[in-house]
């Protein structure tokens, strides 16, 4: 065990190679002032993974509402633009958060710690409640094995911030993450014709998410380099189907090229299962809905390949051909992940033919009777074992059941990938009305319950039961 009584200082220096870029990349901003920050929970797990050596709670405060900067540190705000909803704005960039240095290559990143130039009409705040709702979603994804962004802490910093649901307590975030690039942020830089940092992106990019790439030739680079970050994209997308997550705002800015999950806003886990479900109070058409997302990923990809074309080769037919060429079998690759996610749910080792119309059915069975899909899963080994009490038994059970049991399931498979606990919504909705009335004991219990989601111990039952009508959450908010 490090030792939480030496002072963080005397080890932990932070890098800042964002900082080494052109200055158009970013604003160096330091975080505002805040009147009373006080620490709400600190991921002590996830600092000593980063080498931070702290104990003292009015210290963690401090640091991670950046009142005070751990040594090294030089606190920017990044520029990026982004697809949102489809429509392109040129100027989006971190409005409410400040990237405070890397520690052992990875991103720390404060989020609700005040204006800055990108900040547009927004206050640069966070409530506290979407501060809680990013801290246990991301840690819960990290426990089911998604890639995702990581939470280090959640400070409420003493101001009051006011939404559309009224006055709340403002909190600041700290999150880590292999780094905040985004898609948008190619398309900052591609909308600006500005190739030169297009192309100091590209190998910025490269050289930190994807170090296999050799080529020296640029045009080389910007081909692996969606290639990569395709399947990568498809390989996180298949998870979170797999999970029944759904990200609710998968603008091109909450497009990480290092394929990971993040800025969790208005997302959610489903509870009973629809292919079209959708939370997020914005997303009126469901352009983000559960069984959208493998297509809106695909849109995303494009709107990167755009981007790369001009360094790709000066003739923009060759160069859409030859983008088409590397993504194609990439993409292709896209209906099958998800398919095995799913067989491998069901304790397949891979995806025969049967095996997809098996999944397709045993989907459809569950739409058709509003079943929980998590619950669906996860009392799979009992209905194998003949205990139908969670299933309604119809003649497509018995159907489904023949054909899958013939298919020779691994029921470990099962055991280890399907998830037991999920953070739900009625849950996360539970634990933020206590912590806006100042009582934390939720908040800290039902994040103890999510660092182990496949094997769920008997005081934390209650958190893996599907809502009841009552409890039921029909909207996500993402609290901008
Ligand atoms: P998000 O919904 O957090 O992904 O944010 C989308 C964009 O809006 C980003 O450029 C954010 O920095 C910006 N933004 C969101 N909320 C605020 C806020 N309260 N103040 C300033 N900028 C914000
Ligand atoms: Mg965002």
């Amino acid at each position: 065990m490090p030792d939480r009584n030496k002072p963080c200082g005397d080890r932990v220096e932070l890098q800042n190679s964002y900082v080494k870029l052109p200055d158009r990349f970013y604003q160096k901003i330091c975080p505002e002032k805040f009147s009373d920050p006080k620490l709400v929970l600190f991921n002590h797990d996830l600092a000593d993974e980063l080498g931070l050596n702290l104990s003292d709670a009015s210290e963690i405060a401090q640091l991670c509402s950046g009142q005070r900067l751990l040594p090294g540190s030089q606190p920017i705000a990044q520029a990026y633009a982004g697809s949102q909803f489809g429509h392109f704005s040129p100027q989006l960039g971190d409005g409410r958060a400040h990237l405070l240095g890397e520690l052992k290559g990875l991103d720390l990143q404060l989020k609700g710690s005040g204006r800055t130039r990108f900040s547009r009409r927004g206050d640069g705040r966070s409530p506290l409640g979407p501060a809680i709702r990013e801290f246990l979603v991301s840690e819960a994804m990290h426990a089911l094995g998604v890639p995702t962004t990581r939470s280090l802490s959640v400070v409420t910093t003493g101001e009051t911030v006011y939404r559309q649901d009224g006055p709340t307590p403002g909190a600041i975030l700290a999150r880590v993450a292999e780094s905040h690039l985004r898609v948008g942020t190619f398309q900052y830089f591609a909308s600006q014709g500005d190739l030169e940092a297009l192309e100091i992106l590209t190998n910025y990019t490269i050289k930190r998410h994807y170090p296999g790439i050799r080529s020296t030739q640029i045009s080389d680079c910007c081909l692996e380099l969606l290639r990569l970050f395709a399947e990568r994209q498809g390989d996180l997308v298949a998870r979170w189907y797999a999970l029944g997550f759904i990200h609710g705002v998968m603008n091109t800015d909450n497009c990480s090229m290092a394929g990971i999950t993040i800025d969790y806003g208005p997302c959610a886990f489903l509870d009973e299962f629809h292919q079209m479900k959708v939370f997020s109070s914005i997303d009126k058409f469901g352009r983000y809905a559960y069984g959208n997302q493998m297509a809106i990923v695909e849109w995303n990809i494009h709107r990167l390949a755009d981007c790369l074309l001009p360094l790709i080769a000066d003739d923009p037919q060759r160069a859409v051909s030859m983008a088409e060429q590397v993504l194609e079998e990439p993409l292709a690759s896209f209906h099958n992940r998800l398919y095995l996610g799913f067989a491998r749910k069901l304790g397949l080792k891979s995806l025969p033919e049967e095996g997809h119309t098996l999944v397709i059915d045993f989907l459809r069975y569950l739409q058709a009777h509003s079943l929980d899909f998590t619950l669906s899963f996860s009392h799979l080994r009992s209905l194998y074992e003949g205990d139908t009490h969670f299933y309604p038994v119809t003649s497509e059970l018995h159907s489904f059941l023949s054909r899958w049991k013939a298919l020779d399931p691994d029921l470990y498979q099962m055991d280890s990938i399907n998830p037991r606990l999920i953070p739900r919504n009625h849950q996360i909705e539970k634990v933020i009305t206590h912590a806006n009335q100042g009582d934390y004991q939720p908040f800290e219990q039902m994040w103890e319950a999510l660092k182990s989601p496949f094997e769920v111990s008997e005081e934390y039952g209650y958190l893996m039961d599907a809502p009841k009508m009552s409890e039921r959450v029909y909207q996500t908010f993402c609290g901008t």
